[in-house]
């Protein structure tokens, strides 16, 4: 049998038995489908690579305790840069207090969380970070103790309060009243001198930054009482301090300067108080700089010199006031004391001197009659005593012999303060004189 017959010949398609040639429609529908399978398979590659993806990155917490507060802030951190950033943006921070399995908190992405912790106490917080990361932490919160008053009493006219914490010193805070609390030790504050019995709140800032908002009762003190009900006035005193046999000198008013006064103050040290009158003080300032310069000390004899007495408490306010704070500002040296022309005091003229800014009103127990000394019981000078002179021709002279009188007694000419008439009781009734 020749098998390279006919049978043998090129074949053409279609040519083998049960074989359909496809219609050219059919072979683009199977090319479609061995396209999709393809691309499928590549789909699913691509993706499997891209799950197992970049490493991990390494992130951390970070939290902060605040005191004042009492919250902690805490924070998921990377320093991985942009890989970390974005993983921290994909993720959310979730809180849980105690273990309680109770989320107490969530962040937005990548955020922080603050999460309130009772003071006093020991807190264990769960950080969970959920994302493309997952991260867990413990974190162990102790917050101390929040300030609380321990004992409160009452302390010559203020109320004190004693807290079991050292405190910070806060702003000013006014309680009942207007006086502001102050704070007297670390531990110890007076709340406000109250006459009335109140109810209020005290802000504590402990040391340690703990704060606290505690209820206050004041109760009404009686020397807060009377206190409110006193009147602030300038004493008039007419003897001072006689300790170490102190003696006084004072001249009055100034339209007069001595050349010779100077120079005595310059060959010893002579403590002398001019009381001065504003208007005569002011036509030889250079004269009382000088007189400032060689140890002279300046009180405050009244702006024009009128019987305060006959005044308003308006005006006679204004004639200390006025004149304090010009000599003051000429010659640098701010009275504190004053003197009221012709000895004329009363309450009013005390309360005047109190509200013009002076602490004390000097009166005077001997005066110099020509070159005589006259003290207020006729005996010689004794320790204590306030000499009043005047600023007139001659008075070089009756210092040199008051001088002499104030060496042969052993008195000290001393400086004329406030504190001079410290246990010195004051004058009741207005003086005789200039
Ligand atoms: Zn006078």
């Amino acid at each position: 049998m020749d098998v390279r017959g006919s049978d043998y010949g090129p074949r053409r398609a279609g040519a083998y038995p049960g074989y359909t040639r496809p219609s050219a429609r059919q072979f683009r529908f199977r090319r479609a489908v061995v396209l999709v399978a393809v691309l499928s398979l590549v789909a699913l590659i691509a993706g499997c690579l891209g799950r197992s993806g970049p490493a991990p990155v390494p992130l951390g917490v970070a939290w902060v305790f605040s005191p004042a507060s009492n919250t902690v802030t805490i924070r998921v951190t990377s320093q991985a840069g942009p890989a970390g950033r974005q993983v921290l943006a994909q993720s959310r921070l979730a809180v849980s207090e105690n273990g309680s399995g109770h989320t107490g908190r969530w962040s937005a992405a990548g955020g922080t969380v603050r999460v309130p912790v009772p003071a006093g106490g020991r807190t264990s917080l769960l950080v969970k970070l959920t994302g493309p990361q997952q991260l867990t932490r413990t974190l162990k919160v102790s917050a101390p103790q929040a300030p609380r008053i321990v004992a409160s009493g009452a302390s010559t006219g203020r109320w004190l309060v004693y807290t079991s914490d050292p405190l910070r010193a806060g702003p000013p805070q006014v309680l009942c009243g207007t006086d502001q609390v102050s704070m007297v030790a670390p531990s110890q504050v007076a709340v406000s001198e109250s006459a009335t019995a109140c109810q209020t709140q005290l802000q504590l800032t402990a040391q340690n930054g703990e704060r606290a908002t505690v209820p206050v009762t004041i109760p009404a003190l009686p020397e807060a009482k009377a206190k409110a009900h006193a009147v602030k006035v300038a004493k008039l005193y007419c003897f001072a301090n006689p300790a170490g046999r102190a003696i006084y000198i004072t001249i009055d008013d100034g339209w007069t300067p001595s050349a010779e006064v100077l120079t005595l103050m310059h060959q010893t040290y002579l403590p002398i108080t001019a009381f001065l009158i504003a208007e005569a003080a002011d036509e030889h300032l250079s004269y009382w700089k000088a007189f400032v310069a060689a140890g002279g000390m300046i009180g405050d004899h009244t702006v024009s010199h009128p019987y305060l007495t006959k005044l308003t408490l308006a005006k006679a306010t204004s004639q200390w006031g006025q004149a304090r704070k010009a000599l003051g500002r000429w010659l640098g040296q701010t009275p504190v004391v004053g003197r009221p022309p012709y000895g004329a005091f009363d309450r009013k003229v005390e309360v005047a001197a109190a509200r013009g800014g002076l602490t004390a009103l000097a009166g005077w127990s001997a005066t110099m009659s020509g070159n005589r000394i006259q003290t207020w019981n006729g005996k010689p000078l004794s320790p204590g005593e306030i000499v009043i002179l005047h600023w007139v021709p001659g008075l070089g002279h009756q210092l040199t012999v008051l001088l002499a009188a104030i060496r042969a007694l052993h008195l000290n000419p001393t400086p004329l303060t406030p504190a001079s008439f410290s246990g010195i009781a004051p004058q009741q009734h207005s003086l005789n004189g200039d």
